[in-house]
């Protein structure tokens, strides 16, 4: 398999402890873009000093405006089925907890569905846990249908990445035929023995099935695909070294490596006791984690969830994260049921803030929220996408997309403030833009959204 376990405790052990110049001539190297071994990683992993993580810091960022610029893209998660056969040991929806489980019905999708999009959302990540009998393959294919088909005054959810546990090719050529932007599946862990532990008597507990689920996805033709590792579970710094091995391993097979990597740390769920877990991932370490993928691997999307507290995430967006979820609920039924002032979890959530309230922020501290699905609409996905994100071309695609969906939320959902605050950074924004026809074309398209027009 490709995941080596000898050989990441070799190259850990042999980078522990690694000197000022170490680590000086390792940040030299990616700032050359030149990309880094596993054991360059390994030496920025294990870096200690304040002054060597400053530095680690400072160049996330500049890599990070480098490829996206001020943009961040925002998204919420639907969660449409707690049912579940497996017994995962950190999860509140394992099948030891016993509650009174449930799935959504269509109608129940419609109104989850149209409370999102009058929150401005245009792209969801759908997430339901694994019963092959309860929330077959059909019903998610059912779930998409009428997500795709759910229309507001004016609102429409334009992309919805997909988060089903691993599954078969010719479920996931099912899923591809249905328009998904991203499949995404954690591997929790790539520690097989703690991932064995983790998953007991499980469907979820077969560690090379799991592992293998994006070659699976790949051959069926899906061609972008989010990792993550559900931190806390085991040594981040396997984990990391774990990660590069699984990206490698797709780019040599398929010529493309992860889309997105997302980066869940372990929250409080019912039935789990955090204290049981020795590898708990403390912030240090975790704006490490975020600074060093980001430097190994520029132009793959990093999402930060609503697991975070509102500070965290600020500053992680400085240092890599490009992607965040806003007014999140991960109940079943959630945001209904947050309307009616009653509300459900698989785990503990810690940013609460409305979408706009988020927005704001954003603007606050110079980004550019974006809500574009242009990409995923035009079929620019896995290599093409990573062609033109490396050509560096990408800017012009995503910048003066970023700016019009900013438009068309301030016009749509935004309050007076939110559409003050927007317009400042649209206008310097638009005068930014480096190409003239595109400036020009951007210009026109945010007269025309002004008189009503919407994409
Ligand atoms: N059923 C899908 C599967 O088997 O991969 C996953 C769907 S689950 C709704 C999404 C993710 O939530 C999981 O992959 C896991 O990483 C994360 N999760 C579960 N329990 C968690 C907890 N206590 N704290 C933080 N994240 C958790």
């Amino acid at each position: 398999m490709f995941i080596n376990h000898n050989y990441i405790y070799e190259i850990l052990e042999k980078t522990k402890c690694p000197s000022n110049d170490e680590i000086k001539s390792v940040l030299e190297k990616a700032k050359k873009r030149d990309g880094l071994s596993y054991e360059d990683i390994a030496v920025l992993l294990q870096a200690e000093d304040e002054k060597d993580l400053n530095e680690i810091y400072s160049l996330a960022g500049e890599i990070k405006k480098d490829i996206y610029g001020k943009r961040i893209v925002v998204f919420a998660p639907l969660y449409v089925s707690d049912y579940c056969v497996n017994n995962c040991v950190y999860c509140g929806y394992k099948r030891d907890n016993k509650f009174s489980r449930r799935k959504l019905t269509m109608e129940e999708v419609v109104q989850e569905v149209k409370i999102l999009e009058q929150m401005g959302h245009k792209r969801l990540a759908l997430e339901l846990g694994e019963d092959p009998v309860n929330a077959t393959i059909d019903y998610v294919l059912e779930c998409l249908d009428t997500i795709y088909k759910t229309q507001n005054a004016n609102g429409e959810i334009r992309r919805v990445n997909v988060n089903i546990a691993a599954t078969t090719v010719e479920n996931y050529k099912l899923l591809n035929e249905k328009g998904i932007g991203t499949y995404i599946l954690f591997q929790e862990t790539y520690h097989q023995p703690t991932y064995e532990k983790m998953h007991p008597k499980s469907i979820k507990g077969d560690y090379n099935y799991h592992l293998t689920s994006f070659d699976r996805a790949m051959e069926a033709g899906i061609d972008d695909v989010g990792a993550g590792v559900l931190f806390g579970l085991s040594d981040p710094r396997f984990e990391v070294l774990s990660l590069m091995m699984h990206n490698n391993h797709l780019e040599e097979k398929y010529g493309v490596g992860f889309h997105t990597i997302s980066v869940p740390r372990l929250q409080e769920a019912s039935g789990v006791n955090l204290e049981s877990y020795p590898y708990l991932l403390n912030d240090r370490m975790f704006k490490k984690i975020v600074a060093i993928l980001r430097i190994a691997l520029p132009f793959t999307g990093l999402i930060l969830s609503t697991r975070e507290t509102p500070a965290m995430r600020k500053e992680l967006l400085k240092y890599g994260v490009s992607q965040i979820s806003a007014g999140s609920s991960t109940g079943v039924g959630g945001y209904k049921e947050r309307e009616e002032g009653r509300d459900i979890k698989q785990f503990k959530t810690n940013d609460e803030r409305s979408p706009i309230e988020i927005l704001k922020e954003l603007l606050e501290d110079g980004y550019i929220p974006s809500y574009c699905t242009a990409c995923y609409r035009k079929g620019r996905t896995g290599d093409r996408f990573m062609q033109l994100a490396k050509s560096g071309n990408i800017k012009y695609v995503c910048e003066p997309n970023a700016i019009m969906t900013l438009q068309e939320f301030t016009l749509d959902y935004g309050d007076k403030e939110l559409y003050e605050k927007a317009q400042q950074i649209i206008n310097s924004e638009v005068e930014n833009i480096q190409r003239e026809d595109i400036k020009n074309y951007t210009k026109e398209s945010l007269e025309k959204m002004q008189s009503g027009k919407r994409d």
